[in-house]
């Protein structure tokens, strides 16, 4: 895929902080949702998304950081946990 990162909707944000939510509080929802609406309009949301993924690796949820394709930290842990999972059962299918 050929990503043009120039593309980013969130370059045009006057905040980048937005992506960054701090805390649990109620401003924090509503900062997440804020951040996920703008990932939804981005051009490059699906291969951003694979970047955080493929940059975070195996990370636990706190060592992920930040709105990334639409996602959160925890989200995209369990993408990463559901697809570890499914590469597994294939391996050990493939491997029986
Ligand atoms: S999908 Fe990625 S590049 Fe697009 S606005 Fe969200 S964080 Fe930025």
């Amino acid at each position: 895929m050929n990503v043009n990162w120039l593309q980013a909707r969130c370059a045009e944000v006057p905040d980048p902080d937005i992506f960054y939510p701090a805390g649990y509080t109620a401003s924090h929802k509503w900062q997440v949702a804020d951040a996920k609406a703008i990932c939804n309009n981005c051009p490059i949301k699906a291969q951003c998304l694979e970047d955080a993924l493929e940059a975070e690796g195996a990370a636990e949820i706190p060592r992920r950081f930040g709105i990334h394709g639409g996602m959160t930290p925890a989200e995209r842990h369990k993408v990463y946990r559901r697809r570890y999972l499914a590469d597994l059962e294939a391996y050990v299918e493939q491997s029986a």
